[in-house]
Parts: C-alpha cells; sequence; structure tokens
C-alpha cells in the first residue's frame, strides 16, 4: 500500500520536475523584454533539477544510493530563493538595487552549500549524520543538520521573506491593474515555505513532502504573472513609479468620459481629486475649475489631439494649465479612450502678462506708453477712415511743469503726473484711448468725435485741471495745461501727420499763454471758443 502510495508520489513528482523544466525551456524561447526572465529561468531549471532528485531519492534502495540523489538536489534546490528574489526585484522596479556585489553574495552561499553537500562526508557541517528511518516499508531518510545547514536554512527563507516584503512594500504603489500579477507572485512565494511547514508539523498527506510538486506550480504562477498583461514591455512599477512621480497631472478616461485613472500630480492640481473620483464623468469633475474647464472637456473631440490654456480656478486664486488631451488606443488600434495631461504653466503666463504689461503700460501713470498708444490709435484711425466716421486727436502739455518739479521736488512732479492723469480719465469715455506721449505730455484718440466735439472735451479737462488743485502736504499745487486738437476728417492722412498738427495747435496755445485750447483746421490754427461764445 504505502509502496504504490510512494510510486505514485514518485510519477507525480517527476510530471512536476518535467513541468518545471518545459517551463524554463519555454520562458528561454519566449521573447520577452522582462529584464528578470533570466531569474526565472534559473529558478524553473534549479525547481527542476531538485524535483528530479527528489524523484530519485525517493524511489533510492540504499542509504548510499539515496544519498547522492540528495547531493542531486543541491545541485538545484539551494539557488531557487535567491532567483526568485532577484526576478522579483526585477518584477517591483527594485532592479537597479541588483549590485553586482550583491549578486556575488545571493550566488556564493548557494555555490558553498552545494560543495557543502558534495563534500559532507569529510567535514560533516551540512549533516551531522544521516541514516535510514526505522520501521518505514520503503527506505526514507533522516537527518541531523549541521551549522551551514542552518546558514542555507536562513539564507533560503531570508530571500524568501525579503521577495515576499518587497511585494507587500510595493503593493500600496501599485495600481489595481497590477496588483493581479502581484498577487500571483505572492502566491507563487507563499506556497513552497507554506508546504514545508505543513511537511514538518507532519499535515502532509502520508508524510509526504510536498515541496518540490509546489514548485512547479509556483514557477507555472511566475510564468503567467510575468507574461500577463502588460507586463512585456517594462516593469509595472518602475511605469508607475514615473506616472506618479511626473510633475504633470495626468487623467485617463474611458470612451464615455469616465475618469479611469489619475496620478498625484494631477489631485494636487484638482480640488477634490481622490479615489472616490473613479468612475465620475469628467465634466463633472472639471466644475470647480471654472467655465474654460467645463467648455474644453465638451468641446475637445476624443479622437482628436487637442491643446489649450486654460484659466482655472483653484479655490481662491486663478491658475493656467495647458491642457492636452489625446486618444488612448487599444493594442488593435481600438479606441479604449482619452488621456488629459495638466501641464501647470501659471508662472509661463503670469511672467508672459507682466512682461505684455511692461511692453504696453507707463509704470508711473499707469497708461498706454507711447508705442503701445501709436498702435491702438493707428487701428481706431484705419477703422475711421474705413467706415467714413469721425475721429479726433486731444495733444496736451502740462504748463511750466519744470517749475513744479524746481519749486517742489522730483517727487511731486511725479505725484502732478498722476493727478493730470486722473482728471483726464474721469472725462474720458469708454473707447477712447489714452497715453502718455512724452514726458509731461498726454494725447487721446476719441473715435467717432467731431472737432468740436473734441474741442469740448479738451476744454472740459482743461477748466477740470485749472480748477482741481493738487492738495500735498507741502501745500496746494495749481496746475494747468495746454491744448492742441485735430480731426482726421475726410483726409487721407497718417497718424503722423495728426501728431503733428496737434502739435502744433498745441504750440500756438503754449504761445498764446497757455491753459488755452486750440484747433487745428486744415491749414489753419483757431482758438477753442465755448458753445455759448460762438
Ligand atoms: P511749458 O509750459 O512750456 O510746457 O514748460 P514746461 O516746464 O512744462 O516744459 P519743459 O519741456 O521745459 O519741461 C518739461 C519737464 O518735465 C522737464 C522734465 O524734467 C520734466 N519731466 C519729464 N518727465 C518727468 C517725470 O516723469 N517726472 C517728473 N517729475 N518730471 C518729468
Ligand atoms: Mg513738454
Ligand atoms: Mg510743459
Amino acid at each position: 500500500m504505502f509502496d504504490t502510495l510512494i510510486s505514485n508520489y514518485i510519477v507525480i513528482v517527476t510530471i512536476s520536475g518535467v513541468l518545471s523544466a518545459l517551463l524554463a525551456l519555454f520562458a528561454y524561447y519566449k521573447e520577452t523584454d522582462f529584464a528578470g526572465i533570466k531569474a526565472f529561468i534559473l529558478s524553473s531549471w534549479a525547481s527542476a533539477i531538485y524535483t528530479f532528485g527528489f524523484a530519485l531519492e525517493l524511489s533510492g534502495n540504499t542509504l548510499q544510493e539515496i544519498n547522492l540523489w540528495i547531493k542531486v538536489e543541491y545541485l538545484g534546490l539551494p539557488f531557487i530563493a535567491p532567483a526568485s528574489l532577484i526576478m522579483v526585484m526585477h518584477f517591483v522596479g527594485l532592479e537597479r538595487l541588483i549590485k553586482r556585489g550583491m549578486r556575488s553574495v545571493l550566488f556564493a552561499i548557494p555555490v558553498i552549500t552545494t560543495l557543502m553537500v558534495w563534500t559532507n562526508q569529510t567535514h560533516h557541517l551540512f549533516y551531522q549524520s544521516i541514516y535510514l528511518r526505522q520501521g518505514t516499508p520503503s527506505p526514507l531518510v533522516d537527518v541531523i543538520i549541521g551549522p551551514w545547514y542552518i546558514v542555507h536554512g536562513s539564507f533560503t527563507f531570508g530571500c524568501l521573506l525579503t521577495a515576499t516584503s518587497l511585494i507587500l512594500w510595493q503593493w500600496s504603489r501599485m495600481k489595481r491593474v497590477y496588483r493581479r500579477q502581484l498577487t500571483t507572485f505572492l502566491i507563487g512565494l507563499c506556497m513552497p515555505t507554506l508546504g514545508s511547514f505543513l511537511y514538518l508539523l507532519g499535515k502532509t498527506p502520508y508524510g509526504m513532502d510536498p515541496v518540490p510538486v509546489i514548485m512547479s506550480l509556483t514557477s507555472l504562477l511566475y510564468i503567467w504573472a510575468i507574461l500577463s498583461r502588460g507586463m512585456l514591455t517594462a516593469a509595472p512599477i518602475a511605469r508607475e513609479n514615473l506616472f506618479e512621480s511626473m510633475l504633470d497631472g495626468v487623467l485617463v478616461t474611458d470612451l464615455s468620459d469616465m475618469l479611469v485613472d489619475y496620478n498625484r500630480a494631477a489631485a494636487e492640481m484638482m480640488q477634490g481629486l481622490d479615489s472616490a473620483a473613479i468612475g465620475k464623468p469628467l465634466a463633472q469633475l472639471f466644475l470647480p475649475a471654472g467655465k474654460e474647464a467645463v467648455s474644453y472637456v465638451m468641446d475637445a473631440d476624443l479622437l482628436q489631439h487637442e491643446e489649450r490654456e486654460v484659466a482655472w480656478i483653484k479655490g481662491a486664486e486663478v491658475c493656467y494649465y495647458q491642457v492636452r488631451s489625446s486618444p488612448v488606443m487599444k493594442r488593435g488600434g481600438h479606441l479604449a479612450g482619452r488621456m488629459i495631461m495638466l501641464i501647470d504653466v501659471t508662472e509661463r503666463t503670469l511672467l508672459q502678462e507682466k512682461l505684455q504689461q511692461l511692453a504696453t503700460i507707463d509704470s508711473l501713470t499707469g497708461i498706454y506708453n507711447r508705442t503701445h498708444f501709436l498702435e491702438m490709435s493707428n487701428d481706431l484711425l484705419i477703422q475711421a477712415v474705413d467706415n467714413k466716421t469721425p475721429f479726433s486727436i486731444i495733444l496736451l502739455d502740462i504748463d511750466f511743469f519744470k517749475s513744479i518739479n524746481d519749486r517742489y521736488g522730483h517727487e511731486y512732479g511725479d505725484i502732478a503726473l498722476q493727478h493730470i492723469v486722473e482728471i483726464c480719465s474721469r472725462n474720458l469715455r469708454d473707447g477712447d484711448i489714452f497715453g502718455r506721449y512724452g514726458g509731461e505730455e498726454f494725447v487721446m484718440s476719441l473715435p467717432n468725435t467731431t472737432l468740436t466735439q473734441a474741442g469740448q472735451l479738451s476744454n472740459i479737462i482743461r477748466a477740470d485741471i485749472e480748477q482741481s488743485s493738487l492738495h500735498t502736504l507741502v501745500g496746494s499745487i495749481k496746475v494747468t495745461a495746454s491744448f492742441g486738437v485735430v480731426e482726421a476728417g475726410s483726409r487721407d492722412t497718417s497718424l503722423e501727420e495728426l501728431l503733428s498738427d496737434a502739435d502744433h495747435a498745441l504750440y500756438t496755445s503754449k504761445r498764446g499763454g497757455r491753459n488755452t485750447v486750440h484747433l487745428s483746421q486744415g491749414s489753419e490754427i483757431t482758438p477753442f471758443k465755448p458753445i455759448e461764445e460762438l
């Protein structure tokens, strides 16, 4: 009865050995860029040797025979655990930790173990003694372990424990899609250990050592994990780490635009993005970010690459994100969803705005500088000529400004400039363009305004300036200004000509005693007369 059991078990063990060997061969010929495949081949090959040795040990009849087959087993057994550890390290993306020195140590110990077993009869460091078990119908051996056996046992257990810990450590950093493979690896790692525990506790059927059989199943689980989805291209954790460590936010959606995945950067960039957001429509998740963000998701075509800069409301602040979406294709070229990248360009955008402002705005007064004023006025003039609508220009220059500087100091000169700008601004209308033309000269472009209306407006501003003394700590400063006004009319004139004409009129105001308005009309320059004087 026991004999048949043993023979049956020998058959099972032999089949397991064949399976391990086939898996090693399969892995050898299978094309994969999984860098840990060599370690897998080694562990499967070692398992096969160990298993065959074990089958032969079971069939051995004398202590001598059994001793020989044990030596054969140890050509494989000691290498399984370190090879598994290296494979796991590749699998979880920690291959960079496998240094030459570490590899040497990991394989030096198994080599010593093998040598110890083969030379045991001379030193008895591995087995103190080895003898046939008494009272069994078929020959089985018992051993008394020596010191190196303990080194070997601890090393093997240490390797397996480290591999298990690495998997558990990486567990939380892994995304769901890779967890199935990790679980498979974990089971593969734990099964032999569990088997040997059960065996040591005498809980295995008929007291048989199940580990050799389990080893082939373990190899099977490993190869499945290695070859199954996504494993072929790169270590999953390496990819996962890259995804997570990206500074740009990444969102992945399915075909119905529901969120499938996101990275840490995205969670930081988007309010309320957490695991509960998975499965929610993207438009809903973009809602707190404001109109522009929502309209981006609504407009962007799932099939197209779309890129847009979006003002993104994030709590109390407004950020600027470059939002890029691109289709995600399955292997067969079928659309699977889309990937959206969020790139924070707030700093760049604000800098651009700042540069734009520096290039267009006069820093002292906050109105347009001369260059920008000219640019905008040119456009207005072209429009006015095209539409045959009136267009006028007012040029004004502060009277005796030099003496304000001289009497009160340059700071008060600056304040006076701001004071004048404020008075002009409050008299201007929407659509008028106001700029600083030079030191204490200002200029206004007035669309839809005739010469008379512009003269009228100049006079209002002139009177306003005259009546609004500048009140300062050093007393109130009286300021006046002189004006020159011109209208484009139906003549085909350039802005430069108009400004030159306005300047002549202004010069006439200065010569005429200042604090007055003159109009340039053709070749004539006339003083402005308020309506009641006409
Ligand atoms: P007029 O009535 O003939 O226009 O006499 P004015 O003194 O106003 O004219 P002038 O062109 O002789 O002097 C202009 C002065 O404006 C000279 C310059 O120092 C001063 N100025 C120009 N830009 C600034 C500025 O940004 N701040 C201050 N405080 N003064 C300025
Ligand atoms: Mg001047
Ligand atoms: Mg002046």
